[in-house]
């Protein structure tokens, strides 16, 4: 693209507390409407880039997040992909590092910037992190290399003082502006004075101008099993049994491990003989699962658990959402689950 271009952003506004208000009754903070956000940031006209929008109906609380919303904002990028240098997501927290996750599984072979941000505060509020999250993500998403093509060609979610890679992250705060975190892997971009990217560590796995391979099914039978010290057989045994049930992510304990006892193993056993596809991933914020390290680690994978490495438990479910929705079959979604597809697993 020539260097005079004007960058082309489109806006896609989900909700989420950047644009919320408060209900003078209850005063409670709902969804507002997208002018409304855009009143709040005059500055955005003085930003050179030709910005368009588009809105979901009703814009959401993210906890009202699912997959059909997932596949409204990828049909979004998807029909404007060769229109625009690139996409900024406007999105509550809450559910964030999830909505990052799928997307970058839906978007194979992206090759431009899916920039998501949000704030913790309004953007009518007169302490907002919302104007500068949004112009930041604005300019990321316009920022280009040396070759002018886009210096950002992968989902990420910028927040406060960084760019992290979507698939890598992980909401930390609940009230702090420093909200997200990625614990396996470095910042893509620190924002100080300069916006300075962390170029070694962007990802390059795509050619620049491959076409998009999109996919729009998410298939949700899939579930978190989370171990702690004294949950019980019937518990277990009834979540694995449950209808329908094609991939658990279980998170387990330290590297990778579980309890020794042999009912566990058993359960775990069964279910996988029936099919299922039980993930081992760790309840530790940051390292990997090491199935070799520990006796009681090693037993799981005996039984046919899948080592998770480093993938965060948002990558881990939505990657099995992804990959069922593809319609595979068990054994092959055990092959991808411990693949690199887009940069979610070292
Ligand atoms: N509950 C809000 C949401 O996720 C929180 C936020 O945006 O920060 O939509």
């Amino acid at each position: 693209m020539s260097e005079q271009r004007r960058p082309k952003i489109l806006m896609i506004y989900t909700g989420g507390t950047i644009g919320m208000k408060e209900n003078p009754v209850t005063k409670a903070l709902e969804p507002f409407d997208f002018n409304h956000l855009l009143d709040n940031v005059p500055k955005l006209k003085k930003l050179d880039y030709d910005i368009s929008h588009h809105q979901f109906r009703t814009p959401i609380d993210s906890s009202d997040m699912n997959p059909e919303h997932w596949s409204h904002i990828v049909r979004v990028i998807a029909d404007n992909y060769e229109v625009y240098d690139g996409f900024v997501v406007l999105h509550g927290t809450d559910t964030m590092a999830y909505t990052a996750s799928a997307l970058s599984f839906m978007l194979q072979r992206l090759s431009k910037p899916v920039i998501i941000t949000g704030s913790q505060l309004p953007i009518g509020e007169v302490r907002t992190d919302g104007e500068e999250n949004l112009i930041t993500a604005l300019q990321i998403a316009a920022a280009r290399d040396s070759d002018g093509k886009p210096m950002v060609r992968e989902v990420a979610i910028l927040f406060e003082n960084y760019l992290w890679r979507g698939n890598r992250s992980t909401k930390k705060s609940a009230d702090n502006f420093d909200a997200f975190r990625s614990n396996n892997y470095p910042h893509l971009a620190k924002i100080g004075l300069d916006i300075t990217f962390n170029k070694d560590v962007l990802w390059r796995g795509t050619v620049f101008g491959e076409p998009l391979d999109v996919h729009y099914a998410m298939d949700t039978n899939v579930v978190y099993l989370d171990l702690f010290p004294g949950i019980q057989e019937n518990i277990i045994r009834s979540v694995l049994n449950i209808e329908g049930l094609k991939g658990v992510v279980m998170k387990t304990f330290g590297a990778g491990n579980g309890p020794s006892d042999p009912w566990f193993g058993e359960a775990i056993r069964d279910a996988v003989n029936r099919g299922l596809v039980i993930m081992n991933i760790t309840q530790c914020a940051n390292g990997e699962v090491d199935p070799y390290r520990y006796m009681s680690g090693l037993e799981l994978a005996q039984t046919g658990v899948v080592p998770g490495h480093d993938l965060t438990s948002e990558a881990a479910i939505t990657k099995l959402m992804y990959l069922f929705g593809c319609d595979m079959k068990a054994e092959q979604v055990k092959k991808y689950m411990q693949t690199d597809l887009c940069g979610e697993m070292s």
